[in-house]
């Protein structure tokens, strides 16, 4: 299989299957919009509660927030998103595309935030000289910038409308409520506040299906430190993220760490690291792990006049918190579990799906559709597993198709009743992995699917 091939056979089965349409469809579509269909929106939520725990249970002192998306426009000037949240965008003079400057270099050569926005651009201008444009070969216009920020009108009468924007990054509510948390909770630095919300950026070219949307999903930890103990908070962080994604896929070889380059890091990051991807359109950033210093604290202090000066409670020690950031995407993570899993064989397609992700964790059929005393065991399987799984229902066709469209979504497991059923009280197991299928007794079937998808 052709490597793009695999990104077009994954939004394919996305569509047939109802994990994600293209929204407003109907209508053409609009550019660099999705929407999550019944599977998707299951798969989706297992892995925000998957994050979720991890985050929340599997480490101390973090605790969560569900911000709003629309702020006071103010925010979004203190963050430098108003100023600096740009990107550098250069035509074709022929056929009129138009690309982001730095995605037509091989290697990005500055970032924005650090460096006077002249530097940028004319850096960026001796780079591109002699670059033609990728589609039809034509001449590129200079490199211009544009705000990513989506503005919207606040009020009802045209002309006196408050423009504020919607969130470009989530993670400006966690420092908007910094001290709320602190302060409601009592907590001690070092400590985390964790968000996982909507983000849109006016992205120029959105593209390559769920990984560059202009409404999207990111999952954000902002850590709280003390700046004597940030080394070891950044490291500590950046190892338990790279643990958890690898454990979610089955393709080792497919996760990396990208060290950002000196010329790469905002002024304030003394270091920076992307957990990247190996997708079928090149290395690609899954999540960012930012030593952000005191940056944020101190930009919504001086914004908002007001002193976030943290004293520590035993040694009296005063100073502005620093932060360690992990910001990762949700639609792309979805994204990048779909492609890790994706498999061909001779007679099936196959999602080998990490049990706690796949949309089903078991399917239960009769073997027979009308066959009552079938349906009714099977009925009464799919009502006690319904407790404890997620659980699909399936009767249609014949069995071995059911068990090729449970493997095409997913589904780890799938229970079917028999005659034998009826007679000995046991049920047949299917694994989708191995496809080897075992008999287990109906009333074991419980705690035989809780071992199993541990
Ligand atoms: P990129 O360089 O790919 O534009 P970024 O560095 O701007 O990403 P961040 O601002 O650090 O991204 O956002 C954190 C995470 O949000 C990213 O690691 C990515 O997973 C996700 N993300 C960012 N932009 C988009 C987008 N347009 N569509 C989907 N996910 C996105």
């Amino acid at each position: 299989m052709k490597n793009n091939d695999s990104l077009e056979k994954i939004i394919s089965l996305c569509k047939r299957r109802g994990f994600v349409y293209q929204n407003s469809e109907i209508y053409g579509g609009i550019q660099g919009f999705y929407d999550y269909g019944p599977l998707g929106v299951e798969m989706k939520n297992n892995i925000k509660k998957l994050w979720w725990e991890e985050m929340t249970k599997n480490h101390e002192n973090v605790v969560g927030i569900d911000g709003a998306i629309i702020t006071h426009p103010k925010v979004w000037e203190a963050s430098g998103h108003v100023q600096n949240f740009t990107d550098p965008l250069v035509d074709c003079k022929k056929c009129k595309k138009r690309f982001r400057a730095d995605h037509l270099l091989e290697k990005i050569i500055i970032e924005e935030s650090g460096a006077a926005d002249e530097d940028v651009i004319a850096s960026l201008t001796k780079a591109l000289k002699g670059k033609k444009c990728p589609e039809c070969g034509g001449e590129l216009t200079k490199p211009r910038r544009f705000n990513l920020l989506v503005e919207v009108g606040l009020g009802v009468v045209e002309g006196e409308k408050n423009k504020t924007y919607l969130r470009g990054e989530a993670c400006q509510n966690i420092y908007l409520n910094y001290e709320n948390v602190l302060d409601s909770l009592h907590l001690k630095i070092p400590f985390g506040i964790i968000q996982i919300g909507k983000a849109f950026r006016n992205e120029i070219t959105p593209k390559q299906f769920l990984f560059r949307q202009r409404e999207f999903e990111q999952w954000d930890l902002q850590w709280f430190v003390n700046p004597k103990e940030m080394e070891k908070w950044y490291e500590y962080w950046r190892k338990e993220r790279m643990k958890w994604y690898q454990e979610l896929i089955e393709k080792k070889e497919n996760i990396r760490f990208r060290k950002h380059e000196k010329d790469e890091l905002a002024h304030y990051a003394k270091i920076a690291y992307d957990i990247e991807y190996k997708t079928p359109f090149g290395w690609k950033e899954w999540e960012g792990i930012h030593w952000r210093g005191n940056w944020d604290l101190s930009r919504h202090g001086q914004y908002a006049k007001k002193d976030f000066t943290y004293t520590d409670p035993e040694t009296k020690e005063k100073f502005i918190p620093w932060i360690v950031e992990t910001s990762g995407g949700v639609d792309r993570t979805f994204l990048f579990l779909l492609l890790d899993a994706y498999r061909e064989e001779k007679e099936r397609v196959v999602l080998s799906l990490h049990p706690k992700v796949a949309p089903y964790t078991v399917a239960v059929f009769p073997l027979l559709a009308n066959k009552e005393k079938l349906t009714k065991q099977a009925k009464e399987i799919f009502n006690n597993l319904k407790e404890y799984f997620n659980v699909a229902w399936d009767d249609r066709g014949n069995i071995g198709k059911r068990y090729y469209a449970q493997d095409e979504i997913g589904t780890p497991l799938c229970v079917t009743v028999d005659f034998q059923s009826l007679e000995d009280k046991t049920a047949t197991i299917r694994d989708r992995d191995t496809m080897k299928q075992e008999r287990v007794a109906i009333d074991k079937l419980g705690d035989f699917l809780q071992t199993k998808l541990k």
